[in-house]
């Protein structure tokens, strides 16, 4: 008998010991894109998965865990950076909108890192005006930075480059990884890529790679926006607003050149247009993959897969032509969610698909987290870390709050929301509404792209009534201040 149990605790206790080691103090890769659509990676199963877009991402995913309900808090560059950092929503970190400054003295993740012995790195876009705090090495693009050749501020002043902006940080990152930090303790190394930020300028290499592939259009290209008015004000439609010179660069490519001719119809434009944004749109998205697989292979060289959680995220979501769209900002799925693969081996089981919901709150708890730091009470996310593990708590969030707080901006005024993953509330109540409150709700399951606003259908009054008031009951627990608190407050 003794001799069996013996073995047994042995086994029982080294399989303990394995798991700890492979879960204590790992390093973080954070790969960071700036508009990656849901729909663009392979691993999400969309339209455009057939085309085997993104094979080192979907790698990512196929090893690790995909998270199929995460989104952000307020869908536009800047304020979702600010989120990142804080882990707190826009009315927390003070950072609304794209315009005004960022306030680096407040509490970051990064500056608590240390107590975990953490060494920190960010390379490339912040968005965020001023110097980084708290990171031990940093370089990032001054503004939205420059897609070719682009300069970098860094703590020793601005430096050229040459190259691709895309390669450039990733050979910024692996010297990061291979020649500058002290290989002694364990890191976080954030990888933030300009692409495939609008105007979408592939790498060289990437220019003609889409030039004779066909691009599936999704199912709500030519939506008409119906029951929906805050909508129809858009300023973001491939078809009228999307420059041919500029953004599809038809004056600088010869298989560009149709897009000039005066004499198309309208629709048949819009189709050459939305084919020509993809071309780009994927090209910028093919030097991301590559670039992931490079650094992913610059993990293993260095033998540091094992204990590395890599994970690879956008500031938001994007239009690929749903709504006949580019850019973001909206509540809608497209914008309002955004992609979340983890690989951490030993851990996050190969394969397996979350559907918890999530938000980009979470990120800074999570990092604190992994690195057994301990999460102070303000910040207003949760660590995603059981959810790695496939333990998710009882009490998760069962509901998440939106606010989009720039006005005008591609003719998206300013909307808060609740979603449950079931239905959806919005409420408009920016200057295009002329101070009478606009909303729309939506049933997600039975109406996936949101073309149906049933906010006045009586059949869904007892929805609609339990949404009013779970975004009540959001607003008071992440405390939402009035809107007009918070004008008065941007303003300064
Ligand atoms: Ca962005």
């Amino acid at each position: 008998m003794k001799s069996k149990i013996i073995p047994f605790i042995f086994a029982v206790f080294f399989g303990f010991f394995s798991v700890l080691e492979a879960s204590k103090s790992p390093n973080i890769l954070w790969i960071f894109c700036d508009d990656m659509a849901v729909n663009a990676l392979g691993a999400y199963q969309s339209h455009f998965s057939p085309m085997n877009l993104t094979p080192n991402i979907d790698q990512i995913a196929e090893k690790g865990m995909r998270f199929d309900k995460f989104y952000v808090g307020n869908s536009i560059c800047a304020p979702s950076r600010a989120t990142l950092l804080t882990g707190k929503h826009s009315h927390k970190n003070g950072k609304y909108g794209n315009i005004e400054d960022f306030n680096h003295d407040q509490m970051q993740f990064q500056k608590l890192l240390k107590e975990g012995g953490y060494q920190s790195a960010l390379i490339g876009k912040t968005h965020l005006k001023g110097e980084l705090q708290g990171f031990d090495y940093w370089e990032t693009l001054p503004g939205h930075g420059k897609y070719i050749n682009p300069k970098f501020k860094t703590a020793k002043g601005l430096i050229n480059t040459e190259g691709h902006s895309t390669d450039v940080i990733t050979n910024h990152a692996m010297d990061w990884l291979l020649n500058k930090r002290n290989k002694e303790s364990p890191f976080i190394l954030m990888v933030h890529y300009k692409a495939p930020h609008r105007n979408w300028t592939p790498a060289q290499r990437f220019v003609d790679k889409f030039k004779d592939t066909s691009f599936p259009e999704p199912n709500s290209f030519m939506d008409t926006y119906q029951t929906r008015e805050m909508a129809k004000l858009h300023n973001m439609g491939i078809k009228e607003h999307m420059k041919n010179i500029g953004d599809l660069k038809a004056d600088k490519w010869a298989h560009r050149s149709k897009l000039l001719d005066k004499n198309i119809d309208k629709n048949t434009l819009a189709r050459l247009k939305y084919q020509a944004y993809m071309q780009d749109y994927f090209g910028c998205v093919a030097g991301v993959d590559e670039n992931v697989g490079r650094l992913l292979d610059e993990i293993e060289e260095q033998g540091l897969t094992k204990n590395t959680v890599v994970m690879f995220s956008s500031d938001q979501g994007f239009y690929l032509g749903e709504h006949g769209w580019f850019d973001k900002r909206w509540m809608y799925e497209e914008s309002f969610r955004t992609p979340l693969i983890v690989k951490w081996p030993g851990i996050v089981k190969a394969g397996s698909v979350n559907t918890d919901l999530g938000q980009n709150i979470d990120f800074a708890p999570t990092f604190l987290d992994l690195a057994g730091v301990e999460i102070p009470n303000e910040m207003q996310g949760e660590s995603l870390v059981p959810l790695m593990k496939s333990e998710t708590p009882e009490d998760w969030r069962s509901s998440l709050y939106y606010h989009y707080y720039m006005d005008g901006g591609h003719g998206v005024t300013r909307h808060e929301g609740v979603s449950d993953g079931n239905f959806k509330l919005i409420r408009f109540y920016g200057s295009k509404t002329k101070g009478i409150d606009n909303w729309e709700l939506f049933n997600l399951k039975k109406d996936p792209s949101e073309l149906n606003n049933i906010y006045s259908k009586p059949e869904y009054s007892t929805n609609l009534k339990k949404m009013h008031l779970e975004l009540q009951k959001l607003r008071d627990y992440y405390e939402v201040p009035d809107e007009e608190v918070v004008m008065v407050k941007r303003k300064k």
